[in-house]
């Protein structure tokens, strides 16, 4: 069921906030993003200018939201927030952009939802931080600019290309998130225990790490649950085989797999013999969204190289059919 899937990609109350790092030294991975972010942050400080506009990109749960929060912090201003399907109107968000302070920090999740009307308040915002508003209907209408204090955008999405092409251009900062290593991910087990005063043994921490999807917000997830469990069994400290047993038990397989994506990879590798089959296809037979699939299951089992997109469709790999224990195909044409 929806409130049992762990690679969910709703917020849900579940993202602790005494989890969430507070400053760039403390945000574990990601070093590339990290290291530029630095740089531009301590530039715009030095110069008491606005940073520019950012545009995080990546998969739902590697750290858009906390990097933004971070930024603020570090930059020293207010943080607002919001996302793009929350703004149903130019006047929601022009009451939010009048409403901010020089170099104030305003978040945009889910920017590629925004809609049409309300992306066109946003372009004169961002590049000239002016408003163009029309007060009033018919004869009576008129045009109005008001001036904008000079704010950072900070937006996130979880795809490039669903974004139109003149709101990209409007971010000096595009900054791509990666899934991260195993290694990154036990770092940030570890610190969750810490901070849930979990005791946690070495290979414990590593079972979590290996099995989160490279996403901090599965790890921190697998942690609440497996918590739980070490609870229920009484368990002293939460080592490996507790770790192991716990995670069997939420169907979470050695590869980080849960059941959605499972249903993905056997109705590929049982229906249509491992593939080409387009994406509307596969959304139709598993009875899910179109963009839930693209957002949240494919990302992982590209990178894991389960997967290969292919102009006729999906087509599922040699590794994939190996780690479902199914004869390798003769794949055609791939
Ligand atoms: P996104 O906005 O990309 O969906 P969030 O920023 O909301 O992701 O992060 C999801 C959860 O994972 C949060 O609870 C956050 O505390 C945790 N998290 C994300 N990145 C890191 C990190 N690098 N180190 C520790 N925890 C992290």
């Amino acid at each position: 069921s929806d409130a049992e899937r762990l690679i969910s990609a709703e917020k849900r109350g579940e993202d602790d906030v005494t989890l969430r790092p507070q400053r760039l030294d403390d945000f574990i991975g990601q070093a590339a993003a990290r290291a530029n972010l630095k740089v531009f942050i301590h530039a715009a400080k030095a110069r008491q200018e606005a940073l520019d506009h950012v545009l995080f990109v990546g998969p739902p749960g590697l750290g858009k939201t906390t990097l933004a929060q971070i930024m603020a912090k570090e930059l020293g201003v207010n943080f607002r927030s919001t996302s793009g399907p929350v703004i149903a109107k130019a006047g929601d968000l022009a009451a939010l952009l009048t409403n901010l302070e020089d170099r104030d920090v305003l978040f945009i999740d889910e920017i590629h939802r925004l809609n049409p009307a309300v992306e066109e308040i946003l372009y004169p915002a961002m590049e000239d931080f002016q408003l163009d508003l029309i007060i009033g209907e018919g004869p009576a209408a008129r045009s109005v600019k008001i001036d904008l204090a000079k704010f950072t955008l900070v937006a996130a999405t979880t795809r490039i290309g669903l974004l139109t092409t003149p709101l990209r251009d409007r971010f000096g900062i595009p900054v791509r998130l990666n899934f991260y290593t195993v290694e990154e991910l036990e770092l940030i087990v570890k610190r969750g225990a810490r901070l849930m005063q979990l005791p946690m043994s070495e290979d414990g921490a590593r079972e979590v790490a290996r099995r989160a999807r490279g996403t901090p917000r599965i790890a921190g997830r697998l942690l609440r649950r497996v918590r739980d469990f070490a609870t229920m069994a009484n368990a002293e400290i939460v080592d490996r085989k507790i770790a192991d047993e716990a995670l069997i038990r939420l169907e979470v397989d050695s590869l980080g797999l849960d059941q959605l994506d499972r249903r993905y990879l056997d109705l590929i590798s049982l229906n249509f013999g491992g593939g080409p089959v387009g994406i509307e296809t596969i959304a139709a037979a598993l009875s899910e969204p179109r963009d839930a699939i693209e957002d949240i299951v494919e990302p992982y089992l590209l990178q894991q190289g389960f997967l290969q997109r292919t102009p006729r469709g999906r087509v599922l790999t040699a590794v994939a059919f190996r780690h479902l224990g199914l004869a390798v195909p003769t794949l055609p044409g791939v």
